[in-house]
């Protein structure tokens, strides 16, 4: 049995519909259950809003102004009345359904899509390049819409451009995996294990589908793999982390970038935090990591741009000019960078993740420093005085504040699980950090009038409805350069 897009589409809209994550589960078991073993990994990315696991980066590239004129091209629109359309409603996939409906009354003729006609399209839209392929895009788009069904319609629109929004996030996922291929959702631990060490979901669900839960347990740790980065949990104070890790490791925390460096023979892979591929963005790194003698590493550490003329690091803006797609050289130069490394996760074949960080940690030290890659110093502490005052020291150097570490726990990979505690500087004054998304900007106003631009305006995502919402204006920590 072949998997229609038409099933994928109605399960989007039934999950669209549904607000408890329970109910989500099971609609997409329903679904996932009709995939074949040739058609599940692509539809895991599908359903994830992809084309494949992040590091390969797949981006579709289309834009609101094409798809306005593939819509036109597909139903016999004038562009500007899809643009008005578009305009009334906020939204293309709305727009693509009323089109696809009136289109329908008067014709009959279109194809029935798989779900892998579909995928194939798309992926082919992704590998466009050169100067045809905004055409070439248009093109392939308008052609999908125009054999699609109102939903299927609505739903392609969406993916095309990068807003399929499931409500479901990656571990409703993985709990619907569970419940189509074994019948338990309970059996998710295990899948969400193997994902955390591959970071490709479309990968684990294949090996499920082929060889059942046993399959997963041959999905290890591989170099140019990434592993989901751990995460850190927070507490107010060094006194609440004693109490919660009794004798614990203490590093600094620094305000850089992080790594994720994997090696084998003579080939280096950065990725970064959101597990992109980075390599190419910092040849200086690799040229070292080359110069290790193990045959395979994989470890994790924070970049920081180094000024060696004042012995002290540059600030973490400046760090980021590190992270760029041109000019890299020039950047290099100007910004030389420092490795602080604070984990090993995989050395010559053998899989360290599952060795408490004490053990990890040896190792670590058996290793580095080595030229730029330099370790991340790591203090015992036996009570919470000690945690403290690595902190205030920590704050004098005008670093961020410190990582705690258990010191047996396990390498606790895409999961925030009280095996790292940050304790930062600004959470005494009850003032932190948060991520925002830059949703807007302000025209820059007086001396800003020449930038054009004054400030960006951020927002939050609302998990329970789904949106982005506003929450402050951000007008300042930009140098004259950057605005
Ligand atoms: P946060 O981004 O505030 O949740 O803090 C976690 C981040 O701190 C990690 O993703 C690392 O990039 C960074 N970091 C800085 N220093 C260390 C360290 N010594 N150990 C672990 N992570 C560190």
């Amino acid at each position: 049995m072949v998997l229609m897009f038409d099933e994928v589409a109605r399960a989007l809209e039934d999950v669209e519909r549904l607000s408890g994550r329970i109910e989500m589960a099971e609609r997409l078991a329903e679904l996932l259950k009709k995939a074949n073993v040739s058609e599940i990994k692509n539809l895991t990315y599908f359903l994830q809003g992809t084309l494949g696991p992040s590091y390969l980066a797949k981006e579709l590239g289309i834009a609101e102004k094409l798809s306005i004129q593939a819509i036109a091209e597909a139903c016999g629109y004038h562009v500007k009345e899809v643009e008005r359309m578009f305009m009334e409603k906020g939204d293309l996939g709305l727009v693509v359904m009323e089109v696809i409906k009136k289109k329908k009354q008067i014709s009959l003729f279109s194809k029935s899509l798989t779900f892998l006609d579909v995928f194939s399209i798309f992926n082919k839209i992704a590998g466009c390049a050169g100067e045809r392929s905004v055409k070439l895009k248009k093109k392939l788009l308008a052609e999908l819409l125009n054999n699609a069904n109102i939903l299927e319609g609505k739903f392609i629109m969406r993916f095309a451009l990068g807003q399929l929004r499931l409500g479901a996030g990656t571990s409703t996922l993985i709990e619907a995996m569970a419940i189509a291929k074994t019948g338990n959702r309970g059996n998710k631990d295990v899948i969400e294990r193997a994902y955390n060490l591959c970071s490709d979901l479309g990968l684990v669900a294949e090996m499920l589908w082929a060889h059942g839960l046993e399959g997963l347990s041959n999905i290890s740790i591989t170099p140019f793999l990434p592993l989901r980065p751990a995460l850190a949990e927070r507490l107010p104070n060094a006194k609440e982390i004693f109490a919660k890790l009794g004798r614990c490791g203490v590093e600094f925390k620094f305000d850089g970038f992080r790594m994720q460096i994997h090696k084998k023979g003579n080939k280096v892979v950065i990725f970064s935090r959101k597990l992109e591929d980075i390599t190419h963005m910092f040849p200086d790194v690799v040229e070292v990591v080359k110069e290790l003698k193990n045959d395979s590493l994989i470890f994790e550490g924070e970049a920081l741009a180094y000024n060696e003329k004042e012995d002290q690091f540059y600030s973490f803006q400046e760090t980021m000019h590190r992270r760029r797609k041109y000019g890299i050289d020039e950047a290099s130069k100007l910004y030389p960078l420092h490795v602080y490394v604070f984990d090993v996760l995989f050395v010559d074949g053998k899989t360290l993740v599952d060795e408490p960080y004490i053990k990890r940690r040896k190792i670590l030290e058996s290793l580095f420093p080595f030229k730029i890659l330099k370790k991340s110093k790591m203090w015992i502490a036996e009570n919470w005085q000690e945690i403290d005052k690595i902190f205030q020291e920590a704050i004098k150097k005008r670093l961020e504040g410190v990582m705690v570490k258990d010191l047996n726990a396990p390498y606790t990979a895409g999961a925030r699980k009280f095996a790292w505690i940050k304790l930062k500087k600004s959470y005494g004054t009850s003032v932190d950090t948060i991520d925002a998304v830059v949703v807007g900007y302000y025209k820059g106003k007086g001396a800003r009038a020449t930038f054009k631009f004054g400030g960006f305006l951020v927002g939050v995502w609302n998990k329970e409805m789904n949106v982005i919402q506003t929450i402050a204006k951000v007008g300042s920590g930009f140098s004259e350069e950057e605005m």
